[in-house]
């Protein structure tokens, strides 16, 4: 067998053998197949992943292995610093002439498979990438200038009459040429304790079994009233909770889509939306990187921030005061996960009401969420923060009780995840009262660069204090 009928799949995200565009092009178009995932040990004890995502990704990688296994091939595991070069030393190990990996859109890892690519070149051999991680490449929506957009709107729109669904890609026919993971090469797979972490979340389900349950009981019993209770927290269906599956790629955002196209009622319609904020984000992050390390409004990265850490121990405990914000802090502190209103809500509270920098927030919401994502969970803080995309900026302030009374009002939510509520034992008195944090909130802002330089005026105090509704 010549050396370049033999691949290499490097999974990184797409943790799935359905309908996954690397494996398929890899099983396509070779003879012998080996599968690999390499553990980042920096990244693995850096702190910026929590016990919840990294239990996931090592249950996941269990059960992509065991399902690989039971096709003929295997899952062959490293662990690593330096990763291309690791990559590059097991293709030439295997004797490949190709390594195949699922596109990548941020900027670390761009640097990393160009580095990859270059040392494969020198050693002869080839990185292909294909594109699986969303349903639209970054690069194809564009304006009709040729600009990326920096609306939701428009770029929803165009993203839209983009998508072309193709039926799934089905590698069942080419399983034979998987390869066994070499024993002398597969380290065993690390345990959570090997990384420092320990688990005191419950967690979801991992793997694209689970995903595939979780995508049918959403169909069947969520998706047709989506748009009417997408924000009722209490409900259990009533959002899809895929998001760890889409981040990790133990379901392909292609299933999701022709989930909602079969559908194509009010409901699957709303659901497409919010598929369209997570490429959305992408697309911001891939064309504006300097998101990921500061404001998309330049103007902002000098708000000055309170940044007290004895209130930013309370919201992260869950311990503010306000009942709905300290559930949604509870729920992501047991689970991993929070529903998209909480999100909101809590974020709210730390920017606006505390007056605590939303990067602080972003930070911790990495390190407790499964589904913790940069692309989106950055998206959603600067969303919140107002000094992302969203033209609305400073004047979003979502009152908690008035959040609660409308989200919910019979207080489930409340019950479920604040036992001593209605207790003495819960705190009466709020760290900070709503209308004094966002009055100080709305002072700091007109005085910041931010406002001098807001050139839409959509953001003015006056026109804040004038909206009292759920804000
Ligand atoms: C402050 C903040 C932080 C967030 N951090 C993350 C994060 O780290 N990872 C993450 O996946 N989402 C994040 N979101 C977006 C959203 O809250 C979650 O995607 C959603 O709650 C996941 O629940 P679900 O799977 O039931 O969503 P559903 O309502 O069923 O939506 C289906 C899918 O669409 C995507 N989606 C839905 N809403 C959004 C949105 N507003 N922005 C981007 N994608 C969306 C998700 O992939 C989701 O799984 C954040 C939002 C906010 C406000």
């Amino acid at each position: 067998m010549s050396p370049d009928t033999k691949a290499l799949v490097w999974f990184r995200g797409g943790l799935r053998i359905r309908d996954n565009s690397c494996l398929y092009e890899a099983l396509k178009a070779n003879t012998q197949v080996y599968c690999c995932y390499i553990l980042d040990d920096f990244y693995m004890r850096g702190g910026d992943i929590g016990a919840a995502r990294a239990s996931f990704l090592l249950d996941t990688l269990t059960i992509l292995s065991e399902d690989l296994q039971h096709r003929g091939g295997g899952l062959i595991i490293r662990r690593a610093q330096q990763i291309p070069e690791e990559c590059a030393m097991l293709a030439h190990t295997l004797g490949v002439g190709r390594v195949y990996a699922n596109r990548d859109y941020m900027p670390y890892p761009m640097e990393r498979d160009k580095k990859l690519s270059n040392l494969l070149e020198s050693d002869g051999r080839k990185l292909i990438l294909c594109d699986d991680q969303l349903a639209v490449p970054p690069e194809i929506v564009k304006t009709d200038a040729g600009n990326p957009y920096t609306v939701f709107t428009p770029f929803k729109r165009k993203w839209e009459a983009l998508l072309q669904l193709i039926e799934p890609k089905s590698p069942e026919p080419y399983f034979y040429k998987l390869a066994p993971a070499p024993s002398n090469i597969s380290e065993p797979l690390p345990t959570l304790s090997d990384f420092g972490l320990v688990l005191t979340q419950q967690i979801e389900p991992a793997g694209e079994h689970a995903a595939q349950t979780r995508l049918e009981q959403f169909v069947e019993l969520g998706i047709n009233r989506y748009h009417e209770e997408r924000d009722l927290a209490y409900l259990p269906t009533s959002t899809s909770r895929l998001s760890p599956h889409l981040k990790w790629g133990t379901l392909s955002v292609r299933d999701c889509i022709r989930a909602a196209q079969h559908h194509d009622a009010p409901g699957a319609i709303k659901w497409l939306d919010e598929l369209a904020w997570r490429e959305f984000y992408y697309h911001v992050g891939f064309h504006f990187p300097h998101v990921y390390t500061g404001p998309m409004l330049r103007e902002y990265s000098d708000f000055p921030w309170s940044n007290n850490t004895e209130h930013f121990e309370l919201w992260k405990q869950g311990k503010t005061g306000y009942p709905f914000v300290d559930a949604g802090m509870r729920q992501l502190n047991a689970t991993g996960w929070m529903h998209n209103r909480l999100r909101q809500v809590t974020a709210s509270y730390l920017c606006k009401d505390l007056c605590i920098s939303w990067q602080m927030g972003e930070r911790y919401f990495m390190q407790m969420l499964t589904d913790g994502d940069w692309p989106s969970n950055n998206g959603g803080w600067q969303w919140v923060a107002g000094c992302g995309t969203d033209p609305r900026r400073a004047t979003r302030i979502f009152n908690p009780v008035l959040q609660q009374q409308r989200y919910d009002p019979n207080y489930l939510y409340i019950k479920e995840w604040i036992p001593e509520w209605g207790t003495s034992a819960y705190p009466i008195m709020p760290v900070v009262e709503h209308s004094e944090g966002r009055r100080r909130y709305m002072q700091l802002f007109n005085e910041s660069s931010a406002a001098r330089s807001d050139a839409r005026g959509s953001a003015r105090a006056t026109k804040a204090d004038d909206q009292p509704s759920l804000f």
